[in-house]
């Protein structure tokens, strides 16, 4: 039997190398739903080399090209976000790989949460932002949380076979991006296309970005404590330029398990996709002459100011870290339009966090609200 994949986000850079998985394990690995944003050329494409099942397009007004260009295939064809939660809570979708950008991932991953499936998670904004809730639902929904993010992923498999073991400390690895060794006075004046640049991973531009700011490593720290239950102080990031170790556990005797392999997102995508099991792969394997040696340095706070308010976001709780990512999401798409110097996103994003209203304990209505009113208040900002 084949698992039938929902991929949500199936255009952008996770979706696309899921579907990369999926092409080389057809015997295993079945595409039943696609969903896309805006591009629908790509799922167009998608569509025909993979006949799913269904495709739904969010943007409505790209559903006619969509609806013409599949005419002559079996292939049902919705839109609206509406669609994306009714796809998900098909009774032949045996898993749900949410793959959209930030915020934008949160209402189909608790639709899809709902439906007890399996969710392999790559939207880390939805932990982010509401990691309490969706933890608590999952638990009630008995769905398994899978995580795709490859410091996850590592941290997930040094787990496996742990059963109640307790974690002493996560060492959440980093590269340190494309600005690692830079000045702060160097960092006033880079740009969106330096920051594109990634040393070691190939993502999407919005997880570039974080990287390069190391926000990502702080929302990946919120990721953790969520996924993993332990206390931010349990988390320790440490930046390892080679990306070669994807993250640790270190448990109460001192003994450190940690997962290696080539920084290629294709890893972590097919072991999720096809949890528990392993599958064969013709990825590259680690040459070890090349990365003879594999360095660990603390991250530097005062250059990356990101993290600190991420360690701060996830200590507070409450609806701050939805605060941080809502902010954040405006400042990277004004970073990438050249609208805001480097260093200025982290001000703008400690403004928030200082001036947007805290609420311990939010409802779901509550960070709604809270995501609205931060964006509203950082657009005011002249951006
Ligand atoms: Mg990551």
């Amino acid at each position: 039997m084949k698992r039938q994949i929902a991929i949500l986000g199936s255009t952008g850079s996770i979706g696309t190398q899921a579907l990369d998985v999926i092409r080389r394990h057809p015997d295993k690995l079945g595409v039943y739903a696609l969903t896309a944003n805006n591009q629908v050329d790509l799922l167009i494409q998608q569509a025909r080399e993979f006949n799913p099942e269904v495709v739904v397009i969010a943007n409505e007004a790209k559903y006619p090209a969509l609806k013409e260009a599949l005419a002559n295939l079996p292939i049902k064809v919705w839109a609206g976000a509406e669609a994306i939660a009714q796809v998900v809570s098909i009774e032949e979708v045996d898993m749900v790989l949410t793959a959209m950008v930030g915020y934008a991932g949160l209402q189909p991953t608790i639709a899809a949460i709902k439906t007890g499936k399996a969710i392999a998670l790559a939207n880390k904004e939805t932990l982010v932002i509401a990691g309490e809730l969706i933890k608590k639902l999952a638990l009630e929904h008995k769905a398994a949380i899978i995580p795709v993010d490859s410091e996850h992923s590592a941290i997930f498999q040094c787990l496996a076979g742990e059963g109640n073991n307790d974690i002493n400390k996560i060492l959440l690895t980093a590269s340190g991006g494309p600005f690692r060794t830079f000045t702060k006075e160097q960092l006033c004046h880079v740009t969106a296309k330096e920051a594109l640049k990634h040393p070691n991973w190939s993502m999407g531009a919005k997880v570039t970005i974080d990287s390069a700011s190391m926000i990502n490593k702080g929302f990946e720290m919120i990721e953790a404590k969520w996924l993993f239950g332990v206390q931010p102080q349990q988390i320790q990031v440490l930046v390892h330029p080679q990306s070669i170790v994807h993250s640790m556990v270190q448990f109460e005797d001192m003994s450190v398990k940690a997962q290696l392999g080539v920084p290629d997102m294709r890893l972590p995508i097919q072991y999720a996709l096809n949890y528990p099991e392993r599958l064969h792969s013709d990825f590259q394997a680690i040459d070890w002459h090349t990365f003879s040696s594999l360095t660990f340095e603390e991250p530097d706070m005062e250059k990356f100011r990101n993290l600190g308010f991420a360690f701060e976001a996830i200590s507070k709780g409450g609806n701050m870290p939805c605060i941080l990512n809502a902010a954040n999401e405006i400042v990277v798409a004004a970073f990438l339009e050249d609208r805001i110097g480097f260093l200025q996103m982290s001000d703008v994003i400690e403004k928030m966090m200082q001036s947007i209203p805290f609420i311990a304990s939010p409802t779901y209505d509550d960070l709604i609200e809270t995501d609205k009113i931060t964006r509203l208040r950082v657009m005011s900002y002249e951006l």
